[in-house]
C-alpha cells in the first residue's frame, strides 16, 4: 500500500472489461491513480464509481477507439499534464475477431485485430515512452497471449498480432536500456472474459469455449501484474506465460 505522497499514476487502456477492468481494480487497491481508455465510457464511469468507493484514488477516464491514430494523439495531447508523470502504462486493450481458415476470413476483422493490438499499441507507446525517458523511469507492461508463441488453426492473424507484440515487448526492452524502464510482456492462456464473445459474436458459443473446464479469470491475470508491478526496481520480469491448469498448451484442452 502506497502513502498519499507516493501515490503512482498508471494508465490502463482495456479497462471497461475483463483483464482490464480486473487491474484497475487491483491497482486502486494497491493505492495507485488511474486513467483509464476504453470505447465503453460508460462502463468506465460505473468502474470509476465503484472503485473510489473503495479506494482513495484519482481516477480520469477517456473513451476513444485505439484503432483511430487521430484519437490517440488526441488523448495524449489532452492529458499530457498528467501522462507526463505516469509510472505504469498497461497496455490491454485488444481482441481476436473470427476463427474461419484464413482462406475465408474476413479482411476487416484482420483489420480490426492489427490496427488495435499491433497499431494501437504501437502509437501509444511511442506518445508515452519520451515521458518516461524524461522523468527517468517506468514500467510499460504489455498484453501478450499464449497466441505470441504458438499458433492454432483459424488463428493465424490474431496469433501474428501477439507474435507483433512480443517482439515489439523485446525490442523496446533494448532500446530502452539504461533508461530504467522495465517493459513486461504478460502471455495468458484461457482467461473467461468478454474475449470469446467478442470473437465469436454469440454467448452459446462463447461459453463454448470454456465449457468443462476452468479458465484462468481476469482477477488471476490482474493478480499477476500486480506482481511483475510490485517486484523491487532492479528486477524486469520479461515474460510469463501463464496457462490455467487443465490447459497444457495452446489447443490442447482438458474438459470433463
Ligand atoms: P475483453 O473482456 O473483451 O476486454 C477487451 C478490452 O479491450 C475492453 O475493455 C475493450 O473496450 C478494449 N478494446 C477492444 N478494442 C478496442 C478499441 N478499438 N479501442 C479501445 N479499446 C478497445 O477481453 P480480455 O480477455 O480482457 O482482453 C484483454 C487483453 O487480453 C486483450 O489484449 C487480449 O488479446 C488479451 N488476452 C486475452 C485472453 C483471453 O483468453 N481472454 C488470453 C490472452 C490474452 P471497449 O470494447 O469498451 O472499447
Amino acid at each position: 500500500m502506497m502513502g498519499p505522497m507516493e501515490k503512482k499514476w498508471a494508465l490502463i487502456t482495456g479497462a471497461s472489461s475483463g483483464i482490464g477492468a480486473a487491474t484497475a481494480e487491483k491497482l486502486a487497491a494497491a493505492g495507485y491513480n488511474l486513467v483509464l481508455t476504453a470505447r465503453r465510457l460508460q462502463r468506465l464511469e460505473t468502474l470509476k464509481k465503484n472503485l473510489q468507493e473503495r479506494a482513495k484514488v484519482e481516477i480520469i477516464l477517456a473513451g476513444f477507439d485505439m484503432r483511430q491514430p487521430k484519437e490517440i494523439q488526441n488523448f495524449l495531447r489532452d492529458q499530457a499534464s498528467t501522462l507526463k508523470n505516469l509510472d505504469v502504462l498497461v497496455n490491454n486493450a485488444g481482441l481476436a475477431k473470427g476463427i474461419e481458415k484464413f482462406q475465408e476470413a474476413n479482411l476487416e476483422d484482420w483489420d480490426m485485430m492489427l490496427e488495435t493490438n499491433v497499431r494501437g499499441l504501437l502509437y501509444m507507446t511511442r506518445g508515452i515512452v519520451p515521458w518516461m525517458i524524461e522523468r527517468g523511469g517506468g514500467h510499460i507492461v504489455n498484453m501478450g497471449s499464449v497466441a505470441g508463441r504458438w499458433v492454432y488453426p483459424g488463428g493465424s492473424v490474431y496469433c501474428a498480432s501477439k507474435f507483433a507484440v512480443r517482439a515489439i515487448s523485446e525490442g523496446l526492452r533494448q532500446d530502452l536500456v539504461g533508461k530504467n524502464i522495465r517493459v513486461s510482456n504478460i502471455e495468458p492462456g484461457m482467461v473467461d472474459t468478454e474475449f470469446s464473445l467478442v470473437r465469436m459474436g454469440s454467448q452459446q458459443k462463447a461459453d463454448a469455449v470454456y465449457a468443462g473446464m476452468k479458465p484462468l479469470t481476469a482477477e488471476d491475470i490482474a493478480e499477476t501484474i500486480s506482481w511483475v508491478l510490485s517486484r523491487p526496481a532492479h528486477i524486469n520480469v520479461q515474460e510469463l506465460v501463464v496457462y490455467p491448469t487443465a490447459q497444457a498448451h495452446i489447443g490442447l484442452v482438458h474438459r470433463n
